[in-house]
């Protein structure tokens, strides 16, 4: 196995590759650096309906996706090092930390969940990472999963251009990013900041982070809580 490798347990296979086919993630696709396997959870069910879900035990709404396909579907994989994944709204939330320590792996397996979610006991018995993609509830994993790869794929060695592209990003430092101009210089009577266009890359990078600084603490105190700690200590931070 040879770059990184991603399988997918769906019961809707032909969402993918879908927006990861295309673009940065569909080039690194073709170029063999990352592998995308799907696995139909359907072909696990034995029974003569191919029923992966029944009602929930105690009652309620909906259905839930039964333990012992999907059960069978992961162990169809056979056992690797990669983590398993359930996508799943009480997840680990999913931070560019998170994103990168698996882009540093040698893939991942994600369960993409589906009507009320999957049964604890393979949840348990198959000792899956449950994680989340926001604080809201997606119709399924499928999406999730894509979100999740989408930000592992482009951190892959020859996906980016530009090796550095990914060190100044919102979250990389701390920070969220300054903003971005390019020409023309004049647009609807907007100019870009003087400083951009001076030469000067030391002011340039004052004026950068200033920008960064003012725009996480308006719209992220939390994000800017934790820099501020972080900093304030005196301590070195990278
Ligand atoms: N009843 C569940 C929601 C099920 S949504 C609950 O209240 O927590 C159906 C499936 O969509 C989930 O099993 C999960 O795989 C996926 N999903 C929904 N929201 C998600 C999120 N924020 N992050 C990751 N996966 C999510």
């Amino acid at each position: 196995m040879t770059g990184f490798s991603a399988t997918v347990l769906t019961l809707y296979p032909e969402m993918f590759p879908g927006p990861l086919g295309a673009a940065l993630a569909g080039k690194a696709l073709e170029k063999g650096i990352w592998g995308l396997e799907t696995v139909q959870i359907r072909d696990f069910a034995t029974d003569r309906h191919r029923s992966v879900d029944d009602t929930p035990a105690g009652g309620g709404p909906g259905m839930v996706l039964r333990a012992d396909v999907v059960g069978r579907a992961l162990d169809s994989i056979g056992s690797d090092d990669r983590p398993r994944l359930l996508m799943s709204p009480r997840g680990r939330p999913l931070t560019q930390g998170f994103v990168r320590d698996l882009a540093a792996g040698p893939g991942l397996v994600a369960l993409c969940g589906r009507f009320e979610g999957v049964d604890e006991r393979v949840i348990e018995g198959r000792e899956l990472i449950e994680v989340s993609v926001g604080d809201y509830v997606l119709s399924g994993g499928e999406v999730a999963a894509m979100i999740l790869l989408d930000a592992v794929v482009r951190l892959l060695d020859g996906v980016m251009g530009q090796r550095e592209s990914g060190c100044e990003e919102s979250f990389e430092t701390g920070l969220l990013e300054y903003p971005h101009y390019t020409r023309p210089q004049v647009w609807e009577e907007r100019r870009i900041p003087e400083v951009l266009t001076s030469g000067d890359h030391k002011a340039i990078a004052r004026w950068r982070h200033a920008k960064s600084e003012a725009i996480t603490r308006d719209r992220r105190p939390d994000l800017w809580r934790a820099w501020e700690a972080a900093h304030a200590t005196g301590g070195t931070r990278k």
